[in-house]
């Protein structure tokens, strides 16, 4: 079965092998506060920040999920409100669980074909947290590194926070423009679901330890401070820590997959731009996703492309929140292979071109 769902994506092929090693080392029964485990959890953290280009100075602390880290990060870093900028759901669900924890806080929707707003972007000093979704999964757009610079340049004192899921460990983000990174792992990262990583500045922890909300079993504070020995407030998915130890130990620096899957990013929108029947969600260029590529065609002929593919074991993405009928998407992720993409080319050639 090819797999271009973008989350729960492939995984790559040889977590088959990590898997049997894993059983093989014991590390899957290993008690959590044992030396082992701490092995492995510390190596981890050292890898993401070589392979990933994670400042040194930032902190890395492990959560269950991505939507686990919207929540985490309401509750331990914002006391009155936070602002939420977004043009799709994921987005969207964040500025909502904001809303539900501080009633203060305040979304600012744009239009997908555009850039995120900055220059308009009126935010009031009060915030204590910017929040936005660097690459938004369900209609395949992104922002870019200079707008996340801008956005930064403009305001200095407020903390930034970055949902990464569906680009980190694929695309060299800039992570130094931001105080506060995050993505579960069933996306970039080409690994099985139930763990997220999220990433720190010194500032951020700062900040948390200031307000010292400790209520949650995952606050922000008791996190950084189990992680200052390499564990978790909780037993942590110790199978997916030792997954991505092997992951990362086995795969090249973020720089040369970054330029491999903006190759493969090109040659796929100009491939996909030649069909007549149904084309690109998004229209401008400029903003559109590396990661993850949505195409809109009508309802029926979407469902057609879809139960097609499958007949000959090619799994398509389904749409997402407002575009569910009428469009599908494809992952772009660095553990699926050039030559399933090849295979995928051939398979839209023969039916729809
Ligand atoms: C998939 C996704 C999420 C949700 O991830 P979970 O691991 O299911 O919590 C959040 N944000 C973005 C941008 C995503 O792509």
């Amino acid at each position: 079965m090819l797999n271009f769902y973008p989350g729960p994506s492939k995984v790559y092929p040889e977590v088959r092998t990590y898997l049997t090693d894993a059983y093989d080392e014991g590390i899957i029964g290993a008690p959590h506060r044992g030396e082992q485990f701490v092995q492995v959890s510390r190596a981890v953290v050292n890898s993401l920040k070589r392979k990933i280009n994670i400042p040194q100075d930032y902190h890395i602390l492990f959560a269950s999920s991505a939507t686990e880290c919207w929540e985490i990060l309401i509750q331990s870093l914002t006391r009155h409100k936070s602002y939420h900028i977004y043009n799709g759901s994921f987005g969207e669900k964040w500025c909502e669980q904001a809303k539900k924890l501080r009633p203060n806080s305040e979304g600012m929707k744009f239009d997908m074909n555009e850039h995120m707003p900055v220059d308009d972007l009126q935010i009031s000093s009060d915030t204590e947290l910017i929040c936005f979704t660097q690459n938004e999964t369900s209609n395949g757009t992104q922002v870019s590194a200079t707008t996340i610079l801008n956005l930064q340049n403009k305001y200095r004192d407020t903390l930034i926070a970055v949902d990464a899921t569906s680009s980190m460990a694929g695309l060299n983000l800039k992570f130094i423009k931001a105080d506060i990174w995050f993505a579960s792992v069933q996306k970039c990262f080409g690994l099985p679901s139930g763990l997220a990583v999220l990433i720190c500045s010194p500032r951020a922890i700062f900040r948390a330890k200031q307000l010292n909300e400790r209520s949650h079993y995952n606050s922000l504070v008791p996190m950084y401070e189990k992680m200052l020995n390499y564990q978790t407030t909780h037993t942590p998915n110790v199978l997916d820590i030792y997954l991505m130890k092997r992951m990362l130990e086995d795969r090249p620096f973020i720089k040369q997959l970054d330029i491999d899957l903006t190759d493969r990013a090109n040659d796929l929108y100009e491939f996909f731009s030649q069909f007549t029947e149904f084309k690109l969600l998004v229209e401008n260029e400029e903003v559109r996703s590396k990661t993850v590529l949505t195409l809109q065609g009508s309802e029926r002929l979407v469902d057609d492309i879809k139960k097609r593919a499958l007949l000959y074991n090619i799994r398509l993405g389904n749409g997402y929140g407002p575009w569910l009928r009428n469009t599908f998407r494809i992952a772009n992720f660095p553990a699926i292979g050039n030559d399933e993409y090849e295979e995928l080319k051939r398979f839209f050639l023969h039916y729809y071109a």
